[in-house]
């Protein structure tokens, strides 16, 4: 019998486990055995792709740029990535900003709602200002600083350090391509076998998707809070979700139009990365999925997807941006904060470098929220208010927001790819024949 393609059975897993999680709500051992026996499998899940992602990073890099026959190549795929980055960033803060000016779902919240949110919230507010206010850069140059790491090893050892590693492992890819040949051989010859290995361990990995994310979505069931806040927020997270639809259509547009490749065909390639960035809430977990559907199924060569794919990861998230704009509006709305079109500007400006700021973690977009809010003037008091008023429905948002974010890395790789001429024809193994030749 044919075995069902792999995002189905991801989407299957994700059903039964948001019934399964439901059904254990009801019962009074439910979410306890939940937590204690299921969570686990979807928590190991997450650690095992975390685990691969920084060895990928280095073996792809390094075997992507020795690949290149020379190094302009490189610098032109850098400099458009990074480009073209900031513009779809743009465009998804300026799409967040024309809903939430249209449907204003701060102006819907009642009094009495804000009061309910903000006591019922008020610790998780106050712990995200204090974090973002911690974080805050010290200057300008900063975040250029920041890049150079001065240990290696201290840099692998905290995925929060990606940009770092990514700088290293180019440099190191650099100084592999200007030695004698006879030199640098074995050590390409090295790095070759060491990316195929890490490439096994991810269909490794994968095996277990289905059964993980049935695990991840039950516990996250388990775990909601009081869904009747959910009703009082939801002219806001239909705002958000309204945006990031317009902006994956956004994304297909591009396809049709500069890409020339079929909306549905691209969306078939990148599900199973989409359905585990909704299942994690992290792009830096969903990253090894990502890079090998980029590059199997949608055919982007290796030179350009090992560099833009972890950079996107890292700095490019559209979905992100997105709702720092509708939160920060609707935050600005609900407690009466008067925003001049100069504010909406300014907006767009933060949120794009917010977004860029924010870890590809759960729950970090909410953090740089802080920012943006501080950005537009919302007196420090306020702050906390805002936080806890939007807290209750961010997991859900969170869980979509990556969906865009991952699915922005990988029209961009796709957009850079056909720019560069490196959209080849997909490469792709077949999943059952891979998993044959593993067992
Ligand atoms: N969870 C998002 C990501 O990993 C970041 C955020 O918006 O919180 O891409």
């Amino acid at each position: 019998m044919k075995k069902l393609a792999l995002h189905w059975q991801i989407l299957i897993g994700m059903v039964l486990g948001v019934l399964f999680g439901f059904l254990m709500a009801y019962t009074s051992w439910g979410p306890g055995f939940t937590r204690d026996w299921i969570k686990p499998i979807g928590t190991i899940f997450i650690n095992l792709l975390k685990l691969i992602a920084i060895p990928l990073i280095i073996g792809s890099l390094i075997k992507g740029i020795s690949d290149l026959k020379d190094i302009s190549k490189f610098s032109q795929i850098g400099g458009r990535t990074i480009l073209i980055y900031i513009c779809t960033t743009v465009v998804a803060v300026c799409i967040g900003l024309l809903v939430v000016n249209i449907i204003q779902p701060g102006n819907s919240v009642s009094q009495e709602t804000l009061t309910e949110l903000s006591s019922a919230f008020a610790d998780e507010g106050k712990a995200r200002v204090e974090t973002a206010l911690s974080q805050k850069e010290q200057g300008p140059m900063q975040f250029l600083v920041d890049m150079v790491p001065e240990n290696i090893f201290g840099a692998a050892s905290s995925n929060g350090n990606m940009l770092q590693v990514i700088f290293f492992t180019i440099f190191f890819a650099i100084g592999l391509l200007l030695i004698d040949p006879s030199k640098s051989a074995p050590v390409k010859a090295f790095f070759d076998g060491f990316n195929d290995i890490i490439l096994k361990m991810v269909d490794l990995i994968m095996i277990i998707a289905p059964y993980a994310v049935f695990a991840l979505l039950a516990s996250l069931v388990v775990d909601t809070q009081n869904p009747d806040l959910f009703k009082a927020l939801s002219f806001y997270a239909l705002s958000v979700v309204l945006g990031l639809l317009l902006m994956i259509g956004f994304y297909l547009l591009i396809m049709m139009l500069y890409v020339k490749k079929s909306p549905i065909w691209f969306l078939k390639g990148i599900s199973p990365a989409q359905l585990l960035a909704f299942s994690t809430s992290s792009s830096a977990a969903t990253l090894p999925v990502t890079m090998e559907r980029v590059e199997e199924h949608l055919g982007v060569e290796k030179e350009v997807t090992s560099f833009v794919c972890p950079v996107g990861a890292t700095i490019n998230m559209d979905g992100t941006s997105l709702y720092q704009a509708v939160a920060a509006v609707f935050i600005a709305q609900a407690l009466a904060f008067d925003l001049s079109f100069g504010d909406q500007l300014t907006i767009i400006v933060t949120a794009t470098l917010a977004s860029i700021g924010s870890a590809a973690v759960p729950g970090a977009g909410m953090i740089m929220l802080v920012i943006v809010l501080e950005s537009i003037g919302l007196p420090t008091e306020k702050l906390e208010i805002g936080l806890a008023l939007i807290f209750a429905v961010d997991r859900p948002l969170d869980m979509c927001r990556t969906v865009v974010n991952i699915t922005g890395d990988a029209t961009v790789a796709m957009l850079v790819g056909k720019s560069v001429g490196k959209l080849g024809e997909p490469n792709v193994k077949n999943w059952d024949d891979r998993l044959e030749e593993v067992l």
